[in-house]
């Protein structure tokens, strides 16, 4: 068998349609993604629906929508088309039956017609599958399949001796033949196994690299064999070490979870981190760098700078936790160093999601302000989210939002009724001239600015957290400042309970 190293690089990524995309799936397309760019080659999506019982509807939809948003693109697909369709495998059942067939013929493969109750029986005594049908006559074989007797086709290992194979990621490799036993390749009802099927067609779609979970790796041997059998040209393999939970241990779940150490829920699936407000590039960087690194000790690339380095050769083959805590960090650095137009389309529909109603002109004025505070995009909405409300329905805040360390509210009241006819009178109602003159008031007055400033915020936003005080109140103009000011002295003034 030649190992393939000039052949065009072609690499796919080949889910089952479960349903919506896990991130573990989406880290292995990403390096076979990665890998093909590198060298110019083609990114396939193929479709493994050989499963029909797991076959979710809508799946494949949900799978171009998460590459869409990701913005890996497809060279060919089910949507796409190419030269090697159709994509899906339910699509191709002939071609597994008849090669399937074919190493029947060959004597590489048999029809096995052990029943479920023979099935169970040998599983309760412990044994396995014990090959009963791998030597029977081929008349009597003839004489089962034409009584009706429902079959598989196994293939036939090797009983002694070796398979030892190359894995990009681990090198040399091999296993005992006689620790493997006859596998499956197609089923009673005509549908191929992944053993069968994905062989088939990565030779049909001349796939240079299969980039997988190392759970595939004990099949590996089995694979090698029909390769072998075949007489195929064999891709080159990278076993993809798998992510664990954030704590180290076990297998990154499929759901959503709560990790202590993590804070937050951990989000798994695609519309997870779409969702909780991260972004496409930040996502992507956050996975590249998870069992691969960048080097130069640099932890945020972009994916054209991914692109230039990366190779499967370089990955790391330990298993590793899941970094979740890093994506935020990644995510709050991406939307600072993007551009206030891009920020502001990123914000758009997130607050519209809120329920906002969104003039473009406001959010331009409101998205640098948020640039050094946003963790992920959700953040606008309980920052920032009452730049986009009526105005006019603005309500004054209770004494408990109001109301700063070490104040009450007659000292609040006064910062309150020092600053109206000061922002009123100021010539200049940009942050920075409101920032000079109330840094003074607050001198005058024996208070912190912080107090001031505070009170000011809360007063103008009904929040405690907002983006800084002035760039608001500019952004508000001077007579709502005013006008929101007043109302919090007037409800100040009101009794309470
Ligand atoms: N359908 C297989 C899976 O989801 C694909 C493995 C492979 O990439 O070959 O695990």
């Amino acid at each position: 068998m030649t190992e393939p190293e000039n052949r065009p690089v072609r690499t796919r990524y080949a889910p089952s349609p479960t349903g919506p995309q896990h991130i573990g799936g989406i880290r292995s397309a990403l390096f076979a993604w990665l890998y093909a760019r590198r060298h110019g080659g083609q990114f396939i999506l193929r479709i493994e629906d050989t499963d029909q019982k797991r076959t979710a509807p809508g799946s494949i939809e949900l799978i171009e929508e998460s590459f869409d948003w990701l913005g890996l693109d497809i060279d060919e697909g089910p949507r796409q088309g190419g030269a090697f369709g159709p994509y899906i495998q339910s699509e191709r059942l002939t071609l597994y039956q008849t090669w399937a067939q074919w190493l029947v013929d060959q004597g590489h493969a048999y029809k096995c017609f052990a029943t479920a109750e023979e099935l169970k029986e040998l599983r309760a005594a412990g044994t396995g599958y014990d090959r009963r049908y791998r030597d029977v006559p081929a008349e009597q074989a003839a004489e089962l399949e034409a009584r009706g007797m429902p079959y598989v086709i196994r293939f036939k290992m090797p009983l002694t001796g070796v398979t030892a194979g190359r894995d990009m990621i681990r090198d040399a490799v091999e296993f005992d033949n006689a620790q493997l036993q006859d596998a499956v390749l197609l089923k009673s009802d005509g549908y191929p196994t992944y053993h069968l099927a994905h062989i088939v067609d990565d030779h049909y779609m001349k796939i240079s690299h299969i980039t997988r979970a190392v759970e595939w790796l004990p099949s590996f041997p089995l694979h090698l064999q029909l390769w072998k059998s075949f007489g195929w040209e064999k891709p080159q393999y990278a076993h993809l070490p798998v992510l664990l939970n954030p704590n180290g241990k076990g297998k990154l779940s499929k759901r959503k979870q709560q990790f202590a150490d993590a804070g937050a829920s951990v989000p798994v699936l695609v519309h997870e981190f779409i969702d909780a407000g991260y972004l496409p590039e930040a996502v992507i960087n956050f996975l590249a760098n998870i069992g691969w690194n960048f080097g130069d000790n640099q932890e945020m690339f972009s994916r054209q700078e991914a692109i230039q380095r990366f190779d499967l050769k370089d990955v790391n083959p330990a298993n590793s936790a899941y970094p979740i805590k890093k994506l935020t960090w990644l995510n709050s650095q991406y939307i600072q160093t993007s551009t206030v137009e891009e920020l502001a389309r990123l914000l758009k529909p997130v607050l519209q999601e809120a329920g906002y109603t969104v003039v473009d002109e406001r959010l331009l004025e409101v998205a640098p302000t948020l640039k050094v505070r946003l963790k992920t995009l959700k953040d606008v909405v309980p920052m920032a989210g009452f730049f986009f409300a009526d105005w006019a329905a603005f309500q004054a805040p209770p004494p408990d939002i109001l109301l700063q360390r070490k104040m009450d509210s007659v000292s609040t009241a006064m910062v309150l009724e020092e600053s109206i006819p000061v922002l009123q009178s100021l010539e200049d109602f940009s942050s920075g001239s409101q920032h000079g003159v109330m840094a003074h008031l607050a001198k005058d007055l024996g208070l912190k600015n912080g107090q001031v400033f505070g009170t000011l915020r809360a007063a103008v936003t009904g929040q405690k957290v907002s983006p800084p005080t002035f760039e608001t109140m500019e952004i508000l103009g001077r007579d709502e400042s005013v006008r929101r000011l007043k109302l919090a002295l007037q409800s100040l003034a009101q009794p309470t309970n």
